[in-house]
């Protein structure tokens, strides 16, 4: 059975004494689950935060991005290797705030999945097409470009080790969710194509759907065939939101 995950992003959100109310309701909350993973994905300097309040229980922990190398005169950039040092589980590469504000593309993105294993940790690898390429019906080749550039790179074994995320940027931040049978083609494509490559690999990837899951919808979508729970964003920033979305992966 594929490993179900709730994974938070908070993005560039929140201060010590709200996260430290939110973390602890996460802290008890996780230990009710009996099959997902309730993670969280803080700003660097929340890190520490995250690792005292959460070590102990049965949520994880990780950032949301990542440098390529693992050391050096690269100014405001932080390294698998420091991530690692604070506990992280997960590191998100590819979301698509960091490709489209931040220009990196899909070598880059396979380059810091490739650092975050190298580390022992887990790529949550984002994947997902813009609004005018949904349009334009180039929805499967896009997120195939980007799934195949950081497939190339890590190889079998990498990939087996790695989570993907597929997250359309029209549904992200937007209140705009993608419908179930949306989410489930595109997830099935994906591991369609994972299967072209090796059929157990592509058996057992989590692929999370991301793009304004709520509460409210999370059920139906994570009740799809291929969607293994999600990537969460504003909802996770609200404790009981997350909680119940964390519930809706576990099914
Ligand atoms: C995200 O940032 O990965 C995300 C899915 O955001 P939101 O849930 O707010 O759409």
């Amino acid at each position: 059975m594929r490993q179900r995950l709730a994974v938070g992003n908070w993005k560039m959100h929140g201060s010590l004494p709200e996260n430290q109310a939110l973390l602890d309701k996460v802290a008890a909350a996780s230990g009710r689950l009996s099959r997902a993973i309730a993670a969280v994905c803080v700003p660097f300097p929340y890190l520490a935060q995250a690792r005292s309040a959460l070590a102990g229980s049965k949520a994880a922990w990780g950032g949301q991005n990542v440098s390529q190398y693992p050391k050096g005169a690269f100014t405001g950039e932080v390294s698998a290797g420091m991530l690692r040092e604070f506990g992280c589980r997960y590191v998100i590469v590819g979301h698509s705030e960091r490709r489209q504000l931040f220009g990196e593309d899909d070598a880059a993105v396979a380059l810091k999945a490739e650092a975050v294993l190298a580390q022992g940790m887990v790529p949550i690898v984002c994947v997902g097409e813009t609004l005018a390429e949904r349009e334009r019906g180039v929805t499967e080749e896009v997120v195939g470009r980007q799934l195949g550039a950081v497939a190339d790179r890590l190889g079998t074994e990498g990939l087996k080790a790695s989570v993907l995320a597929y997250e359309p940027v029209w549904a992200i931040g937007t209140g705009k969710t993608a419908t179930p049978d949306q989410a489930q083609a595109v997830h099935a494509y994906l591991r369609d194509a994972l299967a072209l490559r090796d059929r157990s690999v592509a058996a057992a990837m989590p692929i999370l759907y991301g793009g304004s899951v709520k509460a409210a919808n999370a059920v139906e979508l994570f009740g799809r065939q291929d969607v293994d729970g999600g990537l969460i964003g504003g909802a996770s920033l609200v404790a009981e939101e997350f909680i119940s979305i964390c519930q809706a992966a576990d099914g």
